[in-house]
């Protein structure tokens, strides 16, 4: 590891000046991901300023409905905090399908969101690399990519963005809000990530000299309901394939009045399957009509080769979810489960 200067700043005000004093500065959270790449040669800052003592560990209410996160709150105490178990189970399953329990004790809401790809390469700086060393190479193009993406890729980057929390709240609607020199910003969790382009260095649009401060969740929706489901290579300890996070509002007549679906695993930022949301919300709730959506979104997949298998995965996970989902809604009623649909 190279040397390195430790900061230990008072409040935020002070974390944020340090970051924007010194261009090689990073903060450090949980370090359950920033040691990591340290030890191995990927990160290397000049300046590590430990955020991690800032009182930002708290779960609050909002007046008016909705919750807003420390940054610091640890990945485990997030999942298991009553509030989020009770109105956003979303949030706390995702939570709980990351990592492992020794982890999830360490890692922060920061943290996770400002966690870097797993591509093989990047973690190898032996290997050429865009998002390492922008303008070297993409090694995983025409290498190893069973993680690699399907949707919204480029010609310089191939990765996903691994963390499983961002996609619940991309599914939850909910807002990062980052403190900068200039004061705070809110940034919708659903654009807080970026597509690769040609820039693949930059995973997110927060600036350098930004702390992530808090995560804002609306309130819920009464009578809505919201999974996790993660498809792994093992049970657990292991990042996903793919990933579904999704949230369903039924009428009485089992009328799709409101849904939003947030696919992982498979684009460099949370994937929002806008155009199956599109399709299905008026629709009656039933398999085929699940079904028809995730083709709809499927459509514009192209997925890299090796990672071909993930689209029949990602469809199949979609209706499985949102079936799932619709029979917790409507009590199991007829109608939405059974066959499911064309292909
Ligand atoms: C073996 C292993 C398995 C894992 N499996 C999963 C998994 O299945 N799913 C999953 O989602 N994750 C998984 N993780 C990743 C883990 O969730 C992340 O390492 C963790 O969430 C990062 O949080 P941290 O607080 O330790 O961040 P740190 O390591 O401290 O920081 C990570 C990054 O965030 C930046 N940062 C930290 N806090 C802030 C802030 N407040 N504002 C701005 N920038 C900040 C740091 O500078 C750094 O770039 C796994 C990790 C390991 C080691
Ligand atoms: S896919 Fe992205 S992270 Fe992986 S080697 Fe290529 S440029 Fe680097």
């Amino acid at each position: 590891m190279r040397p390195f200067r430790y900061e230990r700043p008072e409040d935020t005000d002070a974390a944020v000046a340090l970051l924007s004093e010194h261009d090689g500065a990073r903060p450090l959270a949980g370090g359950t991901n920033l040691v990591d790449l340290m030890k191995l040669g990927v990160a290397t800052p000049d300046v590590v300023v430990d955020v991690s003592r800032l009182p930002l560990d708290t779960v609050d209410p909002l007046d008016g409905g909705g919750a807003r996160i420390g940054a610091n709150v640890r990945n485990a105490d997030l999942a298991a905090h009553p509030l989020i178990r009770r109105d956003y189970p979303v949030l706390s399953r995702a939570l709980l399908s990351a990592a492992s329990p020794q982890l999830r004790n360490l890692a922060t809401t920061g943290g996770n969101l400002l966690q870097r790809t797993r591509c093989v390469y990047f973690q190898d700086v032996t290997t050429p690399c865009n998002k390492r060393e922008p303008g070297s190479g993409c090694s995983a193009i025409g290498g190893y990519t069973r993680y690699h993406a399907v949707f919204g890729h480029s010609d310089d980057c191939i990765a996903t963005h691994p963390s499983d929390m961002a996609v619940a709240l991309a599914v939850l609607d909910a807002t990062v809000v980052a403190l900068g020199p200039g004061g705070e910003r809110r940034i919708p969790a659903a654009d807080f990530h970026r597509l690769p382009g040609d820039r693949p260095h930059l995973d997110t649009v927060l600036e350098r000299d930004e702390l992530v401060v808090a995560v804002e969740l609306p309130p819920p929706v009464t009578g809505a309901v919201s999974t996790y489901r993660k498809v792994r290579d093992r049970a657990s300890f292991a990042f996903a394939l793919v990933s579904v996070a999704a949230h369903l509002e039924i009428d009485d007549d089992e009328v799709i009045t409101g849904v939003r679906i947030a696919c992982g695993g498979v684009a460099h930022k949370p994937w929002r399957a806008a155009r199956a949301e599109e399709l299905l919300t008026g629709r009656a709730a039933s398999t085929a009509a699940f079904a028809e959506a995730a083709d709809a979104e499927l459509a514009d997949a192209t997925p890299v080769e090796g990672a071909e298998f993930k689209v029949p995965l990602l469809r199949r996970t979609i209706i499985a979810v949102l079936r799932d989902l619709a029979a917790e809604a409507t009590g199991g009623r007829a109608g939405i489960t059974g066959e499911e649909g064309p292909r």
